[in-house]
C-alpha cells in the first residue's frame, strides 16, 4: 500500500498536530517535524534525531517523503552550479546557483517548459509543459541553500524567478512557494531578496499589487517599440500591448510604492539603434525603473547575435542622460548552458 501514503510535506502544521494527537503523541512533535521539514531541510525521517525511534517508525508507516532529486549537477568554471532536477513524475526542470562576492543567488523554475514562444529563448523549444507545485519550487530553493553552504560556505541570500517558465502563469503556486520561503516557520527569507521576472501580464501585475506582495518585480522588455517586441515575443504581444503594460506598472507603483527592473537584451540589427534606446528611455519614464542590460546568450539555431559594445554604450549614454540607472549584466555559467535563456534540459537529450 506504498502508494496510499501521503506525502508528509503536504501536511499543514495543524494537520500534523492532529495526526500526533490521534496516535497518542504530544502535539509539540508536530512542531519538531515541521522544523525538520521546512527549516532544516531534512530529506528522511531518520535525520529527525530529536524524535524517538518509535515516533520515526510511526511516521514511516503513515507517510512518504516526496523530495526533489537532483539528477545532474554541473559546475561552470566561473563557479555557477546548474541542477537538473527530476520531479516525482519524471519531468525535469533546471535551477541555477549563481555565486558572487556578496551573494548566493538561486535562479528557480516555475514551470516545466514554457508556454511562451520568445524567439530568442531556448526554454521556448520545450514541448512538455506543466505548472510546478509550491513544494517543487520551494525545494529548488532548499537544494541551492544547501549547495551554497556546502560549496561556498555561505547560505542563500537571494532568489530570482528567472528559470524555466512564466511565473505569472502559475500565479497561485508561485505565491504559495514565496509565502513558505518568507515564512519564519519556513526559510524566513526577506521578500526584499526575492525577484519575480515576467514577460508582463497586466491583469496579473495588478493582482500582485492588490495582493500586496512584498517581493521585487522585473519585466522582460527587450523592446519598447510595439512591432519589434511583437516579433521578439509573439505571445507576450498577443496578451498585452505596451500601453497596457505601462498602465499596469503605474498601478503597481501607485499601490506598492516600488519601481521595477527592465531586463533588456540588445541584438545586432534588431534593437541596436538610437531610436530603440530613446523609446526605452521614454517607456522608463512611467515609473521609477532600473534597466538591466543582459548579454545575449546564443542558443542553437537562433537567428540573433549580440549587439556591438558601441550599441551597449549608446544605450547606457541615452539612459544615463535621462537619469535612468542602467547596469550591464554579464551572464554566468554559459559553458554549462546555465545562463539566461539557455535552460532547455539539454543534458536529457
Ligand atoms: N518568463 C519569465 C521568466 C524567465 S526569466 C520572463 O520572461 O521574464 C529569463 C530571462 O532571460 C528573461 O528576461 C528572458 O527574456 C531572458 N532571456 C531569454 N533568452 C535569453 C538569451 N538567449 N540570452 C539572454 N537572455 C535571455
Amino acid at each position: 500500500m506504498q502508494d496510499a501514503k501521503k506525502d508528509i510535506r503536504s501536511l499543514s502544521q495543524e494537520a500534523m498536530i492532529q495526526f500526533f494527537e490521534s496516535h497518542g503523541e504530544k502535539a509539540f512533535r508536530a512542531k519538531q517535524v515541521y522544523q525538520w521539514l521546512w527549516q532544516k531541510a531534512a530529506s528522511s525521517f531518520d535525520e529527525m534525531t530529536n524524535l524517538s525511534k518509535s515516533t520515526r517508525a510511526l511516521l514511516e508507516t503513515h507517510f512518504t517523503f516526496k523530495l526533489l532529486e537532483v539528477d545532474l549537477m554541473q559546475r561552470s568554471k566561473d563557479g555557477t552550479i546548474k541542477n537538473a532536477v527530476k520531479l516525482h513524475d519524471g519531468a525535469m526542470v533546471e535551477s541555477v546557483l549563481i555565486p558572487t562576492e556578496k551573494r548566493i543567488t538561486a535562479c528557480v523554475s516555475s514551470q516545466v517548459g514554457c508556454s511562451l514562444d520568445c524567439t530568442f529563448c531556448a526554454t521556448a523549444s520545450l514541448k512538455r509543459m506543466r505548472n510546478l507545485d509550491p513544494d517543487e519550487i520551494y525545494d529548488q530553493v532548499v537544494v541551492i541553500d544547501r549547495q551554497g553552504r556546502e560549496y561556498f560556505d555561505r547560505p542563500l541570500t537571494n532568489i530570482v524567478f528567472m528559470g524555466m517558465g512564466e511565473p505569472l502563469l502559475n500565479y497561485n503556486n508561485v505565491l504559495a512557494a514565496i509565502d513558505k520561503i518568507t515564512d519564519p516557520k519556513g526559510l524566513g527569507m526577506s521578500p526584499r531578496r526575492i525577484t519575480l521576472s515576467t514577460i508582463g501580464v497586466p491583469k496579473l501585475i495588478k493582482k500582485m499589487a492588490d495582493d500586496e506582495v512584498k517581493f521585487g518585480l522585473a519585466i522582460s522588455l527587450h523592446s519598447a517599440i510595439e512591432e519589434k517586441r511583437a516579433k521578439l515575443m509573439p505571445l507576450a504581444h498577443r496578451s498585452t500591448t505596451l500601453a497596457d503594460l505601462r498602465e499596469s506598472l503605474q498601478y503597481w507603483y501607485a499601490k506598492t510604492g516600488k519601481g521595477v527592473t527592465f531586463e533588456y537584451v540588445i541584438w545586432r540589427g534588431i534593437n541596436d539603434q538610437e531610436e530603440d534606446a530613446i523609446a526605452l528611455a521614454k517607456f522608463c519614464g512611467a515609473i521609477p525603473t532600473k534597466v538591466n542590460i543582459i548579454q545575449y546568450n546564443p542558443i542553437d539555431n537562433g537567428p540573433y547575435t549580440q549587439a556591438s559594445q558601441e550599441a551597449v554604450d549608446m544605450y547606457k549614454r541615452v539612459l544615463e542622460d535621462r537619469r535612468i540607472i542602467a547596469t550591464v549584466r554579464h551572464s554566468r555559467g554559459q559553458d554549462i548552458d546555465a545562463a539566461c535563456g539557455q535552460l532547455a534540459n539539454k543534458q536529457g537529450e
